[in-house]
């Protein structure tokens, strides 16, 4: 039985982080991953200066990426156009970075701290008891002292460990392709925060065009389950429709590729246990805001493999405890803002209002895209301590009166 110190399943930007970090540590590491190499994830491919910031701390260069500086905010008529934030914890740019090269550049860089690849490699967790001691894949069992689960959105290994996702919490939903557009260069992710479905109801989401510098924009529509008539949403129609109201603007060509859409979870009724971690989306950390999970990944994948590598013996409970203070205030904040703007009246009105003037737009940007520093958190920072303390307020009544009953 081949035997590892700390064996991760899924190759994605949170597995292959927590992969980078042990394995430049010393440690022996197996990553296992059910696709082939050079894998796609169904994304919208952009990077906010959160994520780039994790990126650095890999160390991983973003030559391969486009360059972004700012947020085109669409509501109605009304447009503006936004830098990021300027603050002293991330850098001041995004990117777009399609996840075919982005995700295979982080596994390469696994590879080379000296993690091994397994590829084509469905791994389940196998137990003593209560504790993950390892997994099994291709019919052979292997063995560590820690699994880092990063599989993605709860499945198989989610239910065996009971990390699924929390019933009655809102998700999210979203679907993208790519397109050809002479804008391909364009240095601002472009967000409509206006889209209807196809009964005229508004949607608590965004229509996105994502340029990526290479010749192709990713172009997708997400959608929260906090909206009436979620299960009924089509999210095929909803996005020929957000084709319609860019296609001249952007002079964009046919779909590149059929649509695909995946889900977005934002919870996991548990993220450690003994002898695993859940990173990632594997955690539910996706922020409700803004459907952004790769910086969170990132984040959180380092976080763990740095805990084991200090102590394995505590890393599930110092991780959960670590997670818990970077990431669950804002996360719960997030869906708590998702239950009121799945009420379309709500939504519209709070969209006139989050738009209405630059200065309130570049507040929400930092909101939403939680780019908040932490020793200067200025008016983002002051927003964003009341609508905790509103909506903890109003919680009850959000759930009882929310829209997607
Ligand atoms: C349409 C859409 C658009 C999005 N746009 C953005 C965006 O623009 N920016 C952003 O930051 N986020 C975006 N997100 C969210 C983002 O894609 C995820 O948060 C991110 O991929 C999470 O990374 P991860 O490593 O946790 O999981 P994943 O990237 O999903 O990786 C999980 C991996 O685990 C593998 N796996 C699963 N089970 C097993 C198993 N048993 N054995 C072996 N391997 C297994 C899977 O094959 C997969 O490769 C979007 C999501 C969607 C659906």
């Amino acid at each position: 039985m081949a035997t590892y110190d700390l064996i991760v399943i899924g190759a994605g930007p949170a597995g292959a982080a927590a992969a980078i970090v042990a394995a430049r540590k010393g440690l022996s590491v197996a990553v296992f991953e059910k696709r082939g190499y050079g894998r796609d994830k169904v994304c919208g491919d952009g990077l906010t200066p959160r994520a780039v910031g994790a990126l650095q701390q890999l160390g991983i260069g973003l030559d391969g990426a486009h360059r972004i500086d700012g947020l085109r905010m669409i509501a109605g008529p009304r447009v503006r156009e936004l830098a990021w934030p300027e603050t002293s914890r991330f850098p001041a740019h995004g990117a777009v970075w399609p996840r075919r090269r982005l995700d295979a550049a982080l596994v390469d860089a696994a590879t080379e701290a000296g993690a091994e690849l397994y590829w084509e490699s469905e791994a389940i967790p196998t137990m003593d008891g209560e504790r993950v001691v390892g997994v099994k894949a291709n019919g052979q069992t292997y063995s560590s002292e820690m699994v880092v689960v990063a599989t993605g959105a709860p499945g198989q290994v989610a239910r065996m460990l009971g990390a699924e996702r929390i019933d009655g919490e809102p998700f999210g939903l979203a679907i993208r392709t790519y397109v050809e557009s002479p804008r391909h260069a364009d240095r601002h992710l472009e967000a409509c925060l206006t889209l209807v479905d196809e009964h005229g109801t508004a949607v608590p989401g965004y229509g996105w065009m994502f340029p990526a510098g290479d010749g192709t924009v990713n172009i997708g529509v997400g959608a929260l389950s906090t909206m009436k008539n979620f299960k009924q949403l089509n999210l095929n129609h909803l996005l020929d429709s957000y084709r319609g109201l860019v296609e001249k603007t952007w002079d964009i060509g046919p779909n590149l590729e059929r649509p695909r859409a995946w889900r977005l979870p934002m919870t996991a009724q548990r993220r450690h246990g003994p002898g695993w971690m859940a990173v990632g989306d594997a955690a539910g950390l996706i922020n409700p805001m803004n459907g952004e999970g790769i910086d969170y990944g990132l984040e959180s994948g380092m976080l763990a493999a740095e805990l084991f590598a200090a102590d394995p013996a505590t890393a599930p409970i110092k991780y959960h405890l670590a997670v818990g203070e970077r990431f669950d205030s804002f996360l719960r904040t997030g869906r708590r803002f998702s239950f009121l703007i799945g009420h379309p009246w709500i939504l519209r009105n709070g969209l006139k209002l989050a738009v209405g003037t630059e200065a309130i737009a570049q507040i929400t940007l930092g909101v939403m895209g939680n780019l908040i520093d932490s020793d200067t958190p200025g008016a983002a920072g002051r927003v964003l301590t009341v609508a905790d303390k509103a909506l903890a307020v109003a919680d009850p009544v959000l759930r009882r009166t929310r829209a997607a009953s």
